[in-house]
């Protein structure tokens, strides 16, 4: 299997390729075999794409939202129209079966082209009345050049929640995506650019941190968003505050999901293991500390081991399979360690958690029980499909504990009191709160974390406000008087 693409960056409106960058081999997650090869940006490319961005961004700003909305509108429609082969392509890059990327990430990528494209021709600034016939306005204004630094579980989709509002507002950017899977935002931007978006304000790069980190310092960029762990987040908000950049932070997330004994049992599983095992548990939202009601606990273990069952695990292509592989072998190799811990600690495994004796990075879902609070499973941030549920006795206590965590990314709760689940989401200390469902993303609702999830909001309309700044405009009609 191959995916090599015309070259490894995309810069002013083309393919560019430059072999002194070194190598960073591209593996299917399925099998283990490189399907490409790509180069690491060198200074020279970093810096043709900073620059390309930085010229053509003025003219790009002076266009009618409308317009820029147009092509937006245009690319979300090549994207549906291509949803197949990109559908395949994200499969290739990340492992995920193609029965989700189909109707995820090209799908989740156009619906961000065809929101923001739709807002860009009204986004505008205020009129504000002032004493004596006096007045302000503001202009809202596009930020420059923006850096977009992505991670590895959903290229597409982060390559366009990040493209899409940042070019809506009048903004080029520069985008680098996880060296991982390096190969999808090549795509974003060919098609971008198929649309009518003039060249330079959509760029690719490709490299490792040390190519991210360069991109956050330079003098050209007004704004970095990043997707990424919270030590990456940690290191790249401080560069940018150097410069005084503007910045939104999509970190990882340590999220709780509580479930009642009142919940519809079935449901509750079903946001158990959406929350956990979809992406083989590569999302950073997922709901990894299930606490459950003691009541309820042991119907809960067994139906969830019953529906386990039903996993289909298997070539990542065929639409039947469900479960694919871990993104690469040290995710792997790191699910596997806190697997190990989480026995070590006292933790019940009550299924799941071995590696597959096959070609790629493949490993069974895994279900924890008994997890105590103090647990590194039921603490830091694993990646993987390795749920822990933890018993739990009373309301203010499940949400003690829920809240006890440095990450805010997200929060569920299963329950059919209908006052107590209000009051629940009401009490979470995150972003992203749900109430007898799970993950749900649509791009017409704010996505983001509190705490060490992040700083920012992507998608919906609160997206405007992280890649556009107003400037404000004072007018006197009459004389304007001075002390002396
Ligand atoms: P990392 O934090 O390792 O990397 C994120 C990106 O930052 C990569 O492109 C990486 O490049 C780059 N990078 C690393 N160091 C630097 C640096 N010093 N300066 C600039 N860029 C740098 O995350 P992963 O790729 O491993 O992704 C998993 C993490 O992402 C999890 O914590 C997950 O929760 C989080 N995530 C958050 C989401 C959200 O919306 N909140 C959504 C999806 C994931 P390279 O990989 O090439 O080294």
């Amino acid at each position: 299997m191959k995916a090599q693409p015309t070259a490894s960056h995309f810069i002013n409106g083309r393919y560019v390729e430059d072999k002194a960058g070194a190598e960073i081999p591209v593996y299917y997650p399925a099998t283990g075999e490189v399907i490409a090869v790509v180069h690491e940006a060198t200074p020279a490319i970093i810096d043709q794409a900073l620059a390309s961005a930085k010229a053509a961004q003025a003219q790009w700003a002076a266009m009618s939202g409308t317009e820029r909305g147009r092509i937006l509108r245009r690319a979300a429609d090549i994207m549906r129209v291509r949803n197949h082969d990109l559908s395949v392509l994200e499969t290739l890059d990340t492992g995920k079966p193609y029965q989700e990327t189909s109707v995820v990430d090209a799908t989740s990528g156009a619906d961000a082209l065809e929101y923001f494209g739709g807002l860009a021709g009204g986004l505008t600034g205020q009129h504000i009345r002032l004493p004596d016939g006096n007045w302000a306005y503001t202009i809202r204004e596009p930020l420059g050049v923006c850096v977009g630094i992505g991670a590895w579980n959903y290229p597409t989709q982060i390559a366009c929640w990040k493209g899409a509002p940042a070019l809506a507002c009048g903004n080029a950017m520069v985008f680098k995506p996880s060296e991982t899977t390096p190969l999808c935002a090549l795509k974003v931007a060919e098609i971008l650019h198929e649309a009518g978006l003039p060249a330079g304000l959509y760029n690719v790069i490709q490299g490792r941190g040390g190519v991210g980190a360069p991109l956050v310092a330079d003098a050209r960029v007004n704004k970095v968003s990043l997707t990424g762990s919270v030590p990456t987040g940690r290191k790249v908000y401080a560069a940018a505050a150097d410069g005084m950049k503007h910045v939104t932070m999509e970190l990882g997330g340590k999220s709780p999901l509580i479930i009642f004994d009142d919940a519809d049992l079935e449901s509750a599983v079903s946001g158990a293991i959406l929350g956990n095992f979809y992406s083989s548990g590569q999302v950073c939202s997922n709901g990894t500390r299930v606490f459950v009601q003691r009541g309820i606990k042991q119907a809960f273990l067994s139906r969830l081991s019953e529906r386990l069952q039903n996993a289909v695990i298997g070539d990542p292509m065929d639409p039947a399979t469900n479960f694919g592989p871990m993104v690469s072998e040290g995710q792997l190799q790191i699910v596997l360690n806190y697997i190990a811990k989480g026995q070590d600690e006292g933790a019940q495994l009550v299924c799941g958690g071995q590696r597959l004796d096959k070609p790629g990075y493949w490993i069974t879902p895994a279900v924890f029980a008994d997890v105590t609070d103090d647990m590194a499973i039921a603490r830091e941030e694993i990646f993987g499909p390795v749920m822990s549920v933890l018993d739990f006795d009373t309301e203010a206590e499940a949400l003690a504990r829920a809240n006890d965590t440095e990450f805010g990314l997200a929060a569920g709760v299963f329950t059919n009191d209908l006052q107590r689940a209000h009051r629940v989401a009401e009490g979470f200390e995150a972003g992203t709160c749900y109430i007898n469902t799970y993950n749900d993303a649509p791009v017409e609702v704010p996505f983001g974390g509190s705490k060490m999830s992040g700083v920012g909001r992507e998608n919906s309309h609160a997206a405007i406000a992280h890649y556009s700044q107003l400037k404000s405009v004072f007018v006197r009609m009459g004389a304007l008087e001075a002390p002396f």
